[in-house]
């Protein structure tokens, strides 16, 4: 039964700070976003959902667990 956990490992949700790539505006985003995520200072794109877990596309400055 719990042989399933260790076959399909459940990704752990967390928020990040992320810094964009562009302007350096910190941003917190859910790692599991399922929309895009822009920055809210210059509009580039941060996060894109990618089949569950969003593709971070700035630097992960920090992580919220
Ligand atoms: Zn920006």
């Amino acid at each position: 039964m719990s042989d399933w956990g260790k076959l399909i490992p459940k990704p752990k949700s967390a928020f990040l700070n992320v810094k964009c790539p562009d302007c350096g505006n910190e941003q917190i985003l859910f790692s599991h976003a399922t929309t895009v995520v822009r920055c809210s200072v210059c509009g580039a794109v941060l996060a894109e959902p990618s089949g569950g877990k969003a593709e971070i596309k700035g630097e992960v400055v920090e992580v919220f667990e």
